[in-house]
């Protein structure tokens, strides 16, 4: 399914694409449920909690860990989150057991990972029209370069851009501008790819005008008013096709 919104936008090729990483590049519930039920496991082994003592624990640490550090990369911290949720339990703040939960929940994570099909593709394509390609994601640069490099990404785009390089969280507008300042695109015309209607459609759209494409699965909430997106798709090979219309004949698209 790909559905078309706003046609006249699409006459050319863009300039530049952005794609956002979590949950557009590859499904991210399914990875965060298994390496979750991974931290339970190991933490009710270890320590007289149960699963429901554990759930409410971590809500209440990621929520604090929010509430004060705002729309900032490391506010999506897991080390802070365990960190928080084992002071709140009680047992102090353990680094050493924050940094074996981090570990297990990302070692887990990428275990369940799975890039959706055509990603790889749609970026070759990409590359071989000469339109240069960036990630722009939030979260700390860490984890999210291992990432990039466990799923065999790192030579099939151009720049990254995380919030905690920008400062900002999506859809503060500075990770936008960062990614177009780094590429230099030759126009004005550029795509942005991802989930969430809030961060990635309506932010790209504020900050650099970008066209803007959402990609739906299960779990994703179509945008809707100022959040919806110009293009709706639930897979990359319709993106693909797209790509590739407009250089076999840009009537298909006009
Ligand atoms: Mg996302």
């Amino acid at each position: 399914m790909i559905k078309i919104h706003h046609q006249h936008l699409l006459k050319t090729l863009p300039d530049a694409v952005l794609f956002d990483t979590d949950n557009t590049l590859y499904h991210y519930d399914p990875a965060h449920k298994t390496a979750m039920d991974a931290v339970e496991q190991k933490i009710t082994d270890m320590f007289s909690i149960n699963p429901e003592q554990f759930r409410v624990a971590f809500n209440d640490a990621r929520a604090q860990v929010k509430q004060r550090l705002g729309e900032t990369a490391s506010s999506h911290s897991r080390l802070l989150y365990f960190q928080r949720m084992l002071e709140l339990i009680g047992l102090g703040s353990q680094v050493l057991l924050a940094l074996d939960f981090e570990q297990t929940y990302w070692r887990t994570f990428l275990n369940h990972a799975k890039l959706f099909d055509g990603v790889i593709e749609l970026l070759d394509d990409l590359r071989l029209l000469g339109i240069p390609t960036a990630i722009v994601t939030d979260l700390t640069a860490q984890i999210q370069f291992r990432k990039i490099v466990y799923f065999g990404l790192e030579d099939h785009f151009d720049y990254i851009v995380t919030s905690e390089e920008a400062g900002y969280d999506k859809p503060h507008k500075a990770p936008f501008e960062i990614a177009l300042e780094k590429m230099q695109p030759q126009g004005n015309r550029i795509w942005m790819i991802g989930d969430n209607p809030k961060s990635d459609i309506k932010g790209a759209k504020e900050a650099i005008n970008a066209v803007t494409f959402q990609k739906l699965h299960n779990g994703v909430k179509m945008g809707e008013g100022d959040m919806a997106a110009d293009v709706v798709f639930d897979e990359f090979n319709h993106l693909i096709k797209l790509v590739n219309s407009f250089n076999t004949s840009e009537q298909i698209l006009a």
